[in-house]
Parts: C-alpha cells; sequence; structure tokens
C-alpha cells in the first residue's frame, strides 16, 4: 500500500486514522481474498463484536411485516456527535481515528489514505444466533480514514471507489455464495441468495452514533419489508419503482441529469427536501452498474448530500439525514436522501404525511444551491 501519509507531510495535519493504524486491524487487503465461509468466521472470532451481539429475539409486526430486532447492548454504544455534548466537535475523541475499531476486510486506497470495510461493533444482526435470533451480517464502511472527508467533499474518483467497494461486498454476498444457509432465493428468478440492505445515518437525530463519516451494510437471509414492498409495486404494476418515476415525475421536478443517472424531487416528496437518485436504465444491484452509471452515481450522492448539509442549517436545523439503497428484486435501483427536515407525528404514523414544503419550492431551493 502506498504511504499516502507522507505525500501529505506539507499540509496541515488531520484527524485520521494513520495507514500503520488500519494495517493493524487489517484481516483481509481485499474482499477476494476471502471465501464467504472466511469472512463469516471472522464475525466468531471478533471477541469484542461477540460481547455487543443482539440479544436473539425479535419479533415481526404482523399488520406490515416491521421486523423488530431486539439489542439492549446497544445502549452503550459510544456518540460523539451529540449536539449537547461538553467537548467541541474537534476536541471530541473519535474511536476511528483512534484506531478502536474492528478487524478490516477490505481496504482500498484514495487519493489521501484509504476507505476500508469492518465488522460493526454494536452489530443489529449477528451470524451465530444459536438460540435462533434473527441471523445476518453487520459491516461498516468507513468512506475515508481521515475523519472528515465523506461524499460532500472527497473527490470524484475517490467517491467511484467507495461505490465499487459497495458493490464489491454486494457482489460477495449475494451472487458469489451463500453466507448463510437458511438465506432466502430471490423471488425473481435472479441468482441471489438474502439481501444486502446499504443505509447511511449522518446525525445523532436519525441514528448515526459517530460522526467519522461511513455507511453500513446489513446482510439479511430474509427479505426487508422496504423490499418486499417494492417487489409487490413491481408485482402489482409490471414495472420497476425507478421504471415508474422515470416516466411519472414531472419534468420540472428534475434536478440534474448526469447522463447515466437522474436525481429528483419525487412528486410524493413526504418530508422537505427528500430526493431520489435512479438510473436512466433499470438495474437491480450496485454491481450491476457500469463505469458510467457508476461514475454518474458518485457524483449524484455529492450532490444530494451536500445540498442536504446545506439547506438543514439555513432552516435552523440540524444536519441529520439517511441514504437509503434499494437494491432488491422489482425496484429498479433506487437511492433515497432523506434529510430529517421536519418531525414524524401522529398523524404520519397514521399514514396521513402533512410536508411543510411543496415539491417545487423544494426544487427551486435546491437548485438554487446545486448550481449558483
Ligand atoms: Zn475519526
Amino acid at each position: 500500500m502506498p504511504d499516502m501519509d507522507q505525500q501529505h507531510a506539507s499540509t496541515q495535519p488531520r484527524r485520521h486514522l494513520s495507514l500503520d493504524g488500519v494495517q493493524k486491524h487489517v484481516q483481509a487487503a481485499s474482499l477476494a481474498d476471502l471465501t464467504v465461509a472466511e469472512l463469516v468466521a471472522l464475525f466468531g472470532r471478533e471477541t469484542a463484536v461477540k460481547q455487543h451481539a443482539p440479544d436473539g429475539r425479535y419479533q415481526q409486526d404482523p399488520r406490515d411485516g416491521a421486523l423488530v430486532l431486539y439489542n439492549e447492548a446497544r445502549n452503550r454504544r459510544p456518540h460523539d456527535n451529540k449536539p449537547d455534548a461538553p467537548e467541541t466537535a474537534a476536541t471530541r475523541p473519535c474511536p476511528i481515528c483512534n484506531g478502536d475499531t474492528t478487524g478490516i476486510v477490505d481496504v482500498a486506497a484514495l487519493s489521501q489514505g484509504v476507505t476500508f470495510i469492518n465488522k460493526n461493533l454494536y452489530p443489529a444482526v449477528y451470524p451465530a444466533a444459536s438460540d435462533g435470533g434473527f441471523t445476518g451480517l453487520h459491516f461498516l464502511q468507513w468512506t475515508s480514514s481521515y475523519h472528515d472527508h465523506d461524499w460532500h467533499n472527497m473527490p470524484h474518483a475517490d467517491r467511484v471507489t467507495v461505490l465499487a467497494r459497495l458493490a464489491a461486498l454486494e457482489q460477495k454476498l449475494l451472487a458469489d455464495s451463500l453466507p448463510i444457509p437458511t438465506a432466502e432465493a430471490w423471488p425473481d428468478g435472479r441468482s441471489c441468495h438474502g439481501y444486502l440492505g446499504i443505509f447511511k445515518n449522518y446525525g445523532y437525530l436519525v441514528g448515526g452514533s459517530l460522526a467519522h463519516g461511513h455507511q453500513q451494510m446489513v446482510y439479511s437471509p430474509t427479505m426487508p419489508p422496504a423490499f418486499a414492498r417494492d417487489w409487490a409495486f413491481y408485482q402489482a404494476r409490471g414495472e420497476t419503482v425507478a421504471a415508474y418515476v422515470r416516466r411519472e415525475n414531472p419534468e420540472a421536478l428534475l434536478l440534474r441529469d448526469y447522463g447515466e443517472m437522474l436525481l429528483l424531487v419525487p412528486y410524493f416528496m413526504k418530508r422537505p427536501y427528500h430526493m431520489l437518485l435512479i438510473p436512466k436504465a433499470d438495474k437491480t444491484l450496485l454491481c450491476d452498474l457500469n463505469d458510467a452509471e457508476l461514475s454518474a452515481m458518485a457524483d449524484g450522492w455529492r450532490d444530494a448530500i451536500h445540498a442536504m448539509r446545506a439547506l438543514l442549517p439555513q432552516m435552523g436545523r440540524e444536519i441529520a439525514y439517511n441514504v437509503v439503497v434499494h437494491n432488491g428484486p422489482g425496484a429498479g435501483l433506487y437511492v433515497e436522501f432523506l434529510p430529517y427536515s421536519q418531525e414524524i407525528g401522529g398523524m404520519e404514523h397514521l399514514g396521513l404525511w402533512l410536508c411543510q414544503r411543496w415539491p417545487e419550492t423544494a426544487v427551486a431551493d435546491l437548485q438554487c444551491l446545486l448550481f449558483r
């Protein structure tokens, strides 16, 4: 691995996990060096992860299929981005920069530092739920070893690398092998088993416990209810969610055309500045994307996250958002950007959403920000 720390020695030192620190945790330099069975076995060998393993209890809401996983150990997670914490953001210790993390299973060089994938120290799901609990694998992808580097400020080539490593994990777990014997086959006939939920939580208010930029990846042997809704949509209408949105969403709500991807505000926007990123041609998995599509997706992620980070403070709100990838059957592949721009009240729990912006107003604000 080239020593990129040296290369930037003359610039202001910034918080990051050193390459030596990364190296200490590397169990595999690339996912390609591990069989799926070896990858799963690494979870069992990580004592710290085992200590925080889920309680093994779960229930399913009989009304909508929502899965409820129980894990009281997650109460003990460190939080370094609580807004009312006594330290300032610059002085709070970061466990990742301090190397207080789990074994790494994939590392890729960026223009500065590296991006890497490891196991979540506080997993929501765990491979060896011997007591019949919900089984799965919970990974984290650190966008960069540099604390402040993330989608909104990293160079294009680095963002493409980060997406390509997510795609490699997806390919490994879903298509190459069978991580968990009970993993369900896909209903569309595609040769895949199980599902990989990919999401990003940024901000204390929406589940992000650490400020160091990261994505979460949860391998589930059964179909997450959000994917089941996409699949039901496809079965009922004969087209994917992405194809429907491409056809039906008004041209005026398009934010940017990246050649291979479209960033838009959906006409059914539930909360101010919700955005969707969809490919122009139906895809299913990230690993189905060609180079041009990955490149366009990397720009879409940057613009959407940049916009959310800029607009939330303008609304007098904290920066807090989720990103959710829909890479299950019937979705056509799409990415949802969900800024925490308005609270969710009782009316919304009835399925009646009251949104304090019109989609057209949101588009005008977003365009002003993205194109100024
Ligand atoms: Zn950090």
